[in-house]
């Protein structure tokens, strides 16, 4: 029997495609990368799928690259040996919304912008925003940031807790729902950020914020980039809220006005 049958007696037929699409979307990712397609690619539905999958994958030698949504941009997704494909879109739930203490307990394969739907009506929203709509164990595994790192921090600085599956099949967590803890080693930091190649992420408890009750947006236009920069720093010292600053350089305005239509600076 193939390692491919034996994956589908493992799980459901349903749960493991060998559809040529199916292969190509996950073949590829956003960046200029040559595409390598996987032998499989496999739709595990609980932590217990996901166990049972990388435990067979590390008895037979067999290459395994988690998924989400393939937005990263360094070629990570793409399995250059072959192997399985482990797509996490079927773990997209919310568990858990704790407005009171600030926390969120999600599966790996919610998206930010779902993550953002839920929270809306508690009044709270998830800061980090890398541009692409990225699946929040994808986030957690290249240790996303973007513009509103500026106030709420990077990816890292999120993340209370990860249940992770390792290599070898066991399932640990590397945290807790505390405000701060100096008990054991730090293990949130040492997964967030290590691109699938430590475990599987199965669960994340993240923290969370109050929507700010106003916003206001600002744009300036500087004779250099060194001007840009200490505005950005005197703004920071003068102690003014920010949540996003992003400096676009006099190439990106060009390639912005081209598409738009538009004359700025
Ligand atoms: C237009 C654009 C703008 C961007 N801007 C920024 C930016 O400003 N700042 C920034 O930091 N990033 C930026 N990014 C990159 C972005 O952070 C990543 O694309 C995103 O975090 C990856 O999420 P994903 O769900 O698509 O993961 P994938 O691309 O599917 O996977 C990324 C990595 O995570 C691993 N992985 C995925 N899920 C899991 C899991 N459950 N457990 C363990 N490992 C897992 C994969 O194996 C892979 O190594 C940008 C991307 C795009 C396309």
């Amino acid at each position: 029997m193939s390692y491919i049958e034996q994956l589908q007696q493992l799980l459901s037929p349903k749960q493991v495609s060998t559809n040529e699409t199916m292969l190509e979307q996950h073949g590829r990712d956003e960046g200029y990368h040559p595409v390598s397609l996987p032998d499989v690619v496999v739709f595990p539905a609980s932590t217990e799928d996901v166990q049972k999958v990388v435990t067979f994958a590390n008895e037979h030698r067999i290459p395994l690259i988690p998924f989400g949504l393939g937005t990263s941009l360094e070629g990570h997704v793409i399995p250059y040996q072959g192997g399985i494909s482990l797509d996490l879109s079927m773990m997209n739930k919310v568990l858990d919304v704790r407005p009171r203490d600030f926390l969120v307990k999600v599966q790996p394969g919610l998206t930010r912008t779902q993550l953002n739907k839920e929270l809306k009506k508690h009044g709270l929203f998830f800061s980090v925003d890398p541009g692409a709509d990225a699946t929040l164990g994808g986030m957690a595994a290249t240790n996303a940031s973007g513009t509103t790192s500026v106030k709420y921090g990077i990816m890292r600085d999120q993340v209370k807790d990860l249940e992770v599956v390792l290599p070898n099949g066991e399932i640990i967590h590397t945290g807790g729902m505390a405000a701060k803890s100096s008990s054991g080693l730090h293990l949130n930091g040492l997964i967030v950020g290590s691109e699938g190649t430590l475990g599987v992420i199965t669960e994340l408890t993240l923290q969370v914020y109050g929507i700010p009750e106003a916003i206001m947006a600002g744009r300036a236009t500087f004779p250099t980039v060194q001007a840009a920069v200490d505005a950005v720093t005197m703004i920071r010292t003068s102690g003014i809220s920010i949540a996003r600053m992003e400096l676009v350089d006099a190439r990106s305005i060009q390639q912005v006005n081209n598409i738009n239509g538009l004359n700025y600076a």
